[in-house]
């Protein structure tokens, strides 16, 4: 079939114990694409990549590779390259031997060998350095040649474990450049675990949030961050303020004094309570009384971030203050300082509904 998944995994439970560390996760992995696991610490990413890689058996479901089942294919029949968030470089192998170790036993003769740690070398930047040892290179430069032995082989699946988190974060975001782009060149179809939304989001085709051993949601960086599925999503990617409410009906959803007008949702039902959410980027100043959903807010905090100013609007009775951020072309026009009031408006546009809850 030609629209066929490249990795096809299908119902996939694993247990450690009593603990369900993963509950019936299901995706499809195309060819060539950048895919990031992405959740919070405890998530189960970890468990998932392991059972990719064939480090793990899940306790119940099944993997594909190629429309080949490999559920329970041994590690060294499968078809990977996979780098840790520790270099796990041998310190005492130069760092040719480091890339050529997973040649060995493919037969290459010893000259095919040089030339493709050369090649390899080139490829992530550190030509020349066949003769060093992993304790004279910087973490990057370590993370680079584990980087190029995960690619040896030329695998059809190229496995990262938080590649970028032992970094310092000029050098990750030099890195988290540098690995796209060579994948993209590579076309070499990726997973990549990671806690960082930022990575997520600058490095994946595709994100898959994960909460809980379960897939929150599935998407690209611009739907996963524009559409949250769940609160969940809308918190971990990105910002997000939110607000409690009851639908009024008509789009209308009340909160203590406020009435705010949202686009029509089939997410709850008239009387329910819901999560109204609202980006700090997506409030704006400058509106007009009489415009939907402009509210006084009342200034309480304001933080320099250098493209941006943040601030902390206090809303009527609302306990928990609103986060607003405003460009620095906004912000020339507005004088907003300290304690002063000021007209702020939630467009509907930008409201996201999640409800209902009784
Ligand atoms: P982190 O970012 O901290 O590595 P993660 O999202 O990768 O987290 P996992 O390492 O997959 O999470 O762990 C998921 C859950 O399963 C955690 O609660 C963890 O404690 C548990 N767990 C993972 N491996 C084992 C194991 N071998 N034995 C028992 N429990 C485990």
């Amino acid at each position: 079939m030609s629209n066929q998944a490249y990795l096809e995994l299908q119902n996939i439970h694993q247990m450690f114990g009593s603990h369900q560390a993963l509950k019936d996760v299901s995706l499809n992995i195309q060819e060539g694409e950048f895919v990031c696991f992405l959740g919070p610490s405890g998530c189960g990413k970890t468990s998932l990549l392991r059972i990719i890689a064939g480090l793990d058996t899940p306790s119940s479901g099944e993997l594909f590779q190629a429309g080949q089942n490999i559920t329970q294919t041994p590690i060294k029949h499968r078809d990977f390259g996979i780098v840790f968030q520790s270099y796990a470089l041998f310190p005492n192998l130069s760092v040719a031997d480091n890339i050529a170790y997973g040649l060995v036993s493919k037969q290459f003769s010893q000259r095919d060998k040089q030339a493709r740690v050369s090649e390899l070398l080139a490829t992530v930047g550190l030509s020349g350095s066949e003769t060093k040892y992993p304790a004279q290179l910087s973490g990057g430069q370590q993370q680079r040649v584990a980087l190029a032995r995960a690619l040896a082989t030329s695998p059809g699946l190229l496995l990262l474990d938080e590649p970028l988190s032992a970094l310092d974060a000029r050098v990750r975001a030099h890195l988290r450049q540098e690995i796209k782009q060579l994948q993209e060149k590579l076309g070499v179809t990726t997973i990549m675990v990671t806690h960082d939304q930022e990575e997520a989001l600058t490095m994946a085709d595709k994100i898959v949030v994960m909460n809980q051993g379960v897939i929150e949601q599935i998407g690209t960086p611009q739907e996963v961050y524009t559409h949250p599925n769940t609160p969940f999503v809308a918190e971990f990617v990105g910002e997000m303020n939110f607000i409690e409410a009851k639908n009024s009906g008509d789009g209308l959803m009340q909160s203590g004094t406020l009435m705010l007008q949202c686009e029509p949702s089939s997410e709850s039902m008239f009387g329910e309570n819901v999560k109204l959410a609202i980006r700090p980027e997506d409030i704006r100043f400058n509106g007009h009384e009489d415009d939907k959903n402009s509210l006084n807010a009342q200034v309480l905090h304001l933080e320099f971030l250098g493209s941006r100013v943040r601030s902390l609007l206090q809303i009527d009775d609302h306990e928990t203050p609103l986060i607003a951020d405003i460009s620095m072309n906004e912000m020339s026009g507005l004088n907003l300082a300290q304690g002063q009031s000021v007209r702020c408006q939630l467009p509907a546009d930008r409201l996201h509904i999640f409800g209902g809850h009784a």
